[in-house]
């Protein structure tokens, strides 16, 4: 069912006028030139990159497009030892969490499909090409994928990335029956209180809502209208939205696709928050969500626009406000605000002092005492 695209085709079609960046990938990305990212890798992970994606590092001045906020952008130096819990940004929700040879994904996405695409109801399908640029600066071998939802800037090419990284999808039980329509043969379906601890990591299942668009969640629903494979964005429903809190290296990072004020995250501290902060309802739980988890960085997510592809490097997308995350932010003192961009490993530092961190008692309260 799946249509090949080459990148150098797909930049033809939809290639815009706009951005002489596009222009010279055009013309150069047709020689997919193997070279070695601009970070220190660890030797058993494959470390090329297409040309396309060297072009976003250096043809590209690092966080162009983040404009006045590219001081906010953190990443790896050479220097950096990688022996923490090192985080990947894949654009949209999309990142890679390592540690010590293991990997896990969450919310994977690389075909960008465009926006007239899903706006006009058209067949949509993972864009195999893409998928491959995406996924070879990303480790060899990946121990879950983690999907916090069922639409498809969350989980239209898991089915592919599945049978290349040979990984395991853990999320809703309507997202693995999607997946499952669209010809994978398994699935972990898991909802909110469920604990899997896979290798070095501890993943607990939390709940989560999804922000209304235009005041209502984009395609709510729970079952597919139809039967056989989904075929248009409408077919990739919400499902159950999740939230997860991993543990890893005595480190808690929680992450969440957005949200709203009738469901926050636990009361937990956390080293590290990713909170999707792509529409106003995110925005309006930022400041409950960060005295919950009093992280000590927050980094939205989300935000960038998912429409356009990759190569085209980071932008805000038209719906975001990132001023307003930043104002919020600064009124939470413990938080450091960090952005990602694309493909720019960043290992979490530890903790100056790091010690085991004491029950809340407000944790208690809401029976999350479960998690130790
Ligand atoms: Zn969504």
């Amino acid at each position: 069912m799946e249509k090949f695209f080459s990148f150098r085709a797909a930049l033809g079609v939809r290639a815009r006028p706009r951005a002489p960046f596009r222009q010279s990938s055009h013309l150069v990305s047709v020689f997919h030139w193997h070279v070695p990212l601009p970070h220190s890798c660890n030797a058993d992970y494959s470390c090329q990159v297409p040309f396309f994606l060297l072009l976003i590092f250096s043809g590209q001045a690092f966080g162009a497009g983040f404009g006045s906020y590219a001081d906010l952008v953190v990443s790896d130096s050479p220097a950096t030892r990688h022996n923490g819990v090192r985080v990947t940004y894949l654009g949209t929700n999309g990142y890679q969490f390592e540690f010590k040879g293991h990997a896990l994904l969450v919310d994977p996405y690389f075909s960008r499909v465009d926006l007239l695409s899903v706006a006009f109801g058209s067949r949509i399908q993972p864009d195999s090409s893409r998928i491959a640029d995406g996924m070879r600066p990303l480790a060899s071998k990946v121990d879950a994928i983690l999907v916090t939802h069922g639409h498809f800037d969350h989980l239209l090419d898991v089915p592919i990335i599945m049978s290349k990284a040979h990984t395991r999808l853990i999320a809703s039980r309507s997202s693995i029956d999607l997946v499952k329509r669209a010809g994978v043969s398994s699935g972990d379906a898991v909802a909110p209180g469920h604990i899997r601890r896979i290798g070095p990591w501890k993943i607990r299942v939390l709940p989560a809502t999804h922000d209304r668009l235009f005041g209502k969640v984009p395609f709510d629903r729970h079952e597919q209208g139809s039967a056989g494979p989904p075929q248009r964005a409408s077919d990739w429903i919400c499902g159950e939205p999740l939230a997860f809190l991993i543990e890893i290296n005595g480190q808690r990072i929680y992450i969440d696709s957005g949200g709203t004020p009738a469901q926050l995250p636990p009361n937990q501290k956390v080293d590290l928050a990713i909170l999707g902060m792509a529409l106003p309802d995110s925005r309006v739980r930022l400041p409950a969500a960060l005295d919950r988890l009093q992280p000590r960085y927050l980094l939205p997510s989300h935000e960038d626009d998912f429409f356009l592809p990759l190569s085209d490097g980071f932008q805000f997308g038209p719906l975001t406000d990132f001023a307003r995350v930043q104002r919020d932010c600064a009124g939470a003192s413990r938080s450091r605000l960090i952005l990602l961009d694309y493909f720019r490993p960043w290992t979490l530092p530890a903790a100056v002092n790091p010690k085991p961190q004491a029950p809340d008692p407000k944790n208690r309260d809401r029976g999350l005492h479960g998690w130790h």
